[in-house]
């Protein structure tokens, strides 16, 4: 045998990171409850939630709760149904897969998986422009004028319309009301992608007009991965969760509970499913505190910016805890340093501190949500200390 199977060894899989302050952009949504944490032996085995199923579809099961599950999740995000799905790009491919033709318009911000879903469908895709630097904003307005451009270059009105609630880039709140209610006047569906607000902020699906609601277990509702939310309203259910048809040739065999889009069952029916279950109580209960989230956010944004040069990316005042910084005045120590750009992420780790992408100094990410007043101030007194370390003029 010429594999070391000696590197799969459990003392060889430790998280470098264990017991450190993570401000990883897509990771402090997904972290988990202690209540999620409870349960994670017990259901750990595979499809563990499959032993348990004598209603022939996961989604039904009514011990775990599953099936109730369905309703409350529904009713948390003001839609009519909702289904599991192996991310949230899997729930905006199903969707766009219901939709097939014309073209969809989508924000300039969007997530890769958006495009890839239309690309894969074979939906023409429509950018709605931003704002540019150094504010990166989605003009409402702008997506009438992008649907009209669609309408005057194809002849017809686009049969979508995806919003990127809260962009990853800069971390960015549309306003998606006004986005939804343009997109009611001309009859077109909207996918709100909420993979960076619903699970952390609150969502009310109807008073944003939205048709379809993604959501992301592992980046906003503290669930290992994979695992995405689809909800939408009873207009969309037939089309989007449409059963199967299909019948064997020669065996005859028939699948007529099996949902199609899902496969018959989603791949989250194991410890996705379970942790998404086991968190949601405290997500329910923190969507609400919202406000004091947005408080440490912008009190980050202000101490890191009286460091000379850094700066803040993306709208002001900041809504929402992932920010985009740039920082020439850290470039400029990455260029004579000899671990170059990465130089920021040792000295941060030294600190305890992980989850700045390692390499970036010009620009980079960090999530403050979650963290403690402490954990904050912890984090700002890294970056200072770093800062003065190498002789950049911090102010306080
Ligand atoms: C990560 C991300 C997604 C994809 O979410 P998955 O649940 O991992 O499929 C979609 N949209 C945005 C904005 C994201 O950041």
């Amino acid at each position: 045998m010429y594999m070391n199977l000696e590197r799969y060894a459990p003392n060889n899989l430790k998280r470098p990171s264990k017991g450190m302050i993570n401000v990883h952009p897509i990771q402090r949504g997904g972290i988990l409850t202690e209540e999620a944490r409870k349960i994670l032996e017990e259901w750990s085995d595979g499809y563990s939630v499959c032993d348990l199923c004598f209603e022939g579809r996961v989604d039904l099961i009514k011990t775990p709760p599953i099936a109730e599950f369905k309703k409350d999740v529904a009713e948390f995000l003001n839609m009519d149904d909702v289904r599991f799905t192996a991310g949230a790009r899997h729930a905006k491919f199903v969707i766009m897969s219901g939709i097939k033709n014309g073209s969809v318009v989508l924000d300039s911000l969007a997530h890769y998986t958006s495009y890839i879903a239309a690309e894969l469908n074979e939906l023409k895709v429509y950018e709605v422009p931003n704002s540019g630097y150094p504010e990166f904003k989605i003009e409402p307005e702008k997506y009438a004028e992008t649907f009209e451009k669609v309408k005057e270059e194809t002849g017809s009105y686009p049969s979508l319309a995806l919003l990127t609630h809260v962009d990853y880039r800069y971390g960015n709140v549309t306003d998606a009301k006004e986005i939804g209610k343009i997109c009611r006047d001309y009859n077109i569906p909207l996918i709100l992608n909420t993979a960076y607000s619903s699970g952390i902020m609150e969502i009310d699906g109807r008073k944003l007009y939205a048709d379809f609601i993604v959501g992301s277990g592992h980046k906003s509702w503290a669930a290992t991965a994979p695992i995405g939310i689809l909800a939408t309203n009873f207009d969309y259910t037939d089309k989007i969760f449409r059963k199967s048809k299909l019948r064997g040739e020669w065996s005859g065999r028939a699948f007529t509970k099996k949902e199609t889009s899902f496969f018959g069952c989603s791949p989250v029916y194991g410890l996705p499913i379970m942790t998404l279950m086991a968190s949601f109580p405290r997500v329910v209960e923190r969507v609400k505190k919202w406000d004091e989230e947005i408080k440490k956010a912008r009190y980050f944004v202000r101490k890191m910016e009286e460091i000379e040069g850094v700066q803040l990316v993306g709208e002001r005042p900041k809504n929402h805890t992932l920010m985009h910084f740039e920082a020439p005045t850290f470039h400029m120590i990455a260029k004579k340093h000899k671990k170059r750009g990465y130089f920021l992420y040792h000295e941060l780790k030294r600190r305890g501190i992980v989850g700045v992408h390692p390499g970036m100094t010009k620009n980079f990410k960090i999530n403050t949500y979650g963290l403690t007043w402490e954990e904050i101030e912890k984090v700002i007194n890294s970056f200072k200390e770093i800062a003065e370390n190498y002789g950049v003029e911090v102010e306080d």
